[in-house]
């Protein structure tokens, strides 16, 4: 007992302020892309052409958050249409506010009402890996280290869908997994909320066309919360559930 008392003294506390205290992420990290209106419209198209997503639109000049993988090909052409800032806040309640000109809308006001006063003190979720990489599962497994700390919040990931408030779903959706998501999808008592997070579960992602995915979650199960990413920020996750439902 007392080696467990010493050894948390010399640790001290591990645990995130956030978000109390805001969390500078690294040089590298590349959140909501800055765009510049006023580029020309050839710069604009060599971009849309070098994206492997199909995720600019060079006429609206906009990026497509739920497709875009963050790969950083287009910050690549010279001329400065797009810079990646540091903004790790990109989760969203409507899919088209993924479209985004620089900077996204307010989360839409009525359904965090709606879900605030449901599950603002106790959010159970169901974590549905519908045939992803492992990447967008194994950063949000993320939330549950000390550093985080996800259920000092009161979410939580469980076992069962019987106890869960809703699912989380990750990954493209291969046929395989169509089913099972839609069983743990009617196994989860309602009300419930659908979660989808990262390109795979928003558009498809890298598997984008490919006839062996759904590749939109929204196509089968309507969204309430889009987390944007490949794989998204465990702070961006953060953010979105505690605007979503705190
Ligand atoms: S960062 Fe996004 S928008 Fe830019 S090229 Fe990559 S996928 Fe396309
Ligand atoms: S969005 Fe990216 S990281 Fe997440 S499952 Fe798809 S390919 Fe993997």
């Amino acid at each position: 007992m007392l080696k467990i008392l010493k050894n948390k003294k010399e640790q001290g506390c591990k645990t995130s302020k956030y978000p109390k205290e805001t969390i500078s992420l690294y040089k590298r990290y590349r959140g909501m892309p800055e765009i510049d209106a006023g580029c020309s419209q050839d710069i604009v198209e060599r971009c849309a052409e070098i994206c492997p997503q199909e995720a600019i639109d060079a006429q609206d000049k906009t990026i497509d958050l739920g497709r875009c993988t963050f790969c950083g090909s287009c910050e690549t052409v010279e001329g400065g249409f797009v810079h990646f800032s540091r903004n790790f806040e990109l989760g969203a309640a409507n899919r088209r506010d993924l479209i985004v000109a620089g900077s996204l809308p307010a989360l839409a006001d009525h359904a965090k009402q709606h879900f605030k006063k449901l599950f603002g003190r106790s959010l159970q979720l169901r974590q549905v890996s519908a045939a992803g990489c492992n990447a967008c599962e194994a950063d949000t497994n993320v939330l549950n280290t000390p550093f985080f700390d996800l259920s000092r919040f009161g979410i939580d990931f469980v076992a069962s869908p019987r106890h869960a408030d809703g699912i989380h779903v990750t990954g493209p959706i291969s046929h395989n997994m169509k089913q099972a998501l839609f069983d743990t999808f009617e196994a989860v008592p309602s009300p419930k909320v659908v979660i989808a997070s990262g390109a795979c579960a928003i558009s498809g992602g890298p598997f984008y066309g490919s006839t062996e995915v759904v590749g939109d979650l929204n196509s089968l199960i309507p969204v309430d919360l889009y987390i944007p990413g490949c794989p998204p920020h465990p702070l961006t996750t953060l953010h979105a559930l505690l605007q979503f439902f705190k």
